[in-house]
C-alpha cells in the first residue's frame, strides 16, 4: 500500500479527488460498467486509499471511453474522465501490463498517425497502423481477412481514401503539444 496522498495529489485537477463523498452518481451514469472490473467510484476510492497497483492494473481505465458522463454528473466537479486518462498514461509510463492491449494500440495508432500526417488524420493509415500494432499481441487471420475485405469495399466506394488530408499550417504547434505531453514513438 502506497501513501494515500500519492495518486490523489497527482490527480488533483480543478477539484481534487478527495472531494469525493462516494455518492456513486458517476457509476450510475456510466454506460460501460458492464465491461468494467471496478466501478468508476471504486477507482476513485482506491486511488484515495493509495491502492496504486490495483488502480493502474484494472480494466476499467482502459474500458473507459472518455464520454464525460461521470464528470458531468459529479456533484463535486471531479474530473473523473480526465483522471481515467491520466491513469492510462501513468500505467504506460510505469510499464504496467495493459489488460486490454488493443485499446492501448488504438490510442497509439491514432496519435502516431496524426503526428505523421501533419496534424490531420488519415483513417486508412490509422487503421493500417492499428492492425499492425494489434498483431503484435494477437494474430487472428480470419479477423484480418474480414477487415481487409471490408477496407477494400470502402476504398472502392471512396469512403477510405489512401491519401490523407494535407498537413495543417500550425503543425509546429501540434508537435509542441506532443513534445510537452512526453509522447514518444514506440
Ligand atoms: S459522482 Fe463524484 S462524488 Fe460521487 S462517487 Fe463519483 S466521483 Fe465521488
Ligand atoms: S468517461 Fe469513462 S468512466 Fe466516465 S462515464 Fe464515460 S465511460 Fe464511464
Amino acid at each position: 500500500m502506497e501513501p494515500s496522498f500519492t495518486l490523489p495529489a497527482r490527480l488533483a485537477g480543478e477539484a481534487p479527488l478527495s472531494a469525493c463523498f462516494q455518492c456513486k452518481k458517476c457509476s450510475g451514469g456510466c454506460p460501460l460498467t458492464f465491461a468494467m472490473d471496478l466501478l468508476p467510484d471504486q477507482v476513485i476510492r482506491l486511488a484515495l486509499l493509495g491502492q496504486t497497483e490495483q488502480v493502474l492494473s484494472c480494466q476499467t481505465i482502459w474500458v473507459c471511453s472518455s464520454c464525460q458522463t461521470c464528470t458531468t454528473r459529479c456533484p463535486n466537479n471531479i474530473d473523473i474522465a480526465g483522471s481515467m486518462d491520466w491513469l492510462k498514461q501513468e500505467a504506460l509510463r510505469r510499464g504496467i501490463s495493459v489488460p486490454q492491449p488493443e485499446v492501448a494500440a488504438f490510442y497509439r495508432a491514432f496519435l502516431d498517425t496524426v503526428l505523421a500526417g501533419g496534424g490531420r488524420l488519415s483513417e486508412a493509415r490509422m487503421l493500417t497502423r492499428f492492425f499492425l500494432l494489434k498483431m503484435r499481441h494477437r494474430l487472428d487471420a480470419r479477423e484480418l481477412a474480414a477487415n481487409v475485405r471490408l477496407g477494400w469495399k470502402l476504398m472502392k466506394r471512396g469512403r477510405l481514401p489512401l491519401t490523407g488530408p494535407p498537413s495543417l499550417k500550425g503543425i509546429g504547434e501540434i508537435k509542441a503539444i506532443y513534445q510537452r505531453s512526453g509522447w514518444r514513438k514506440p
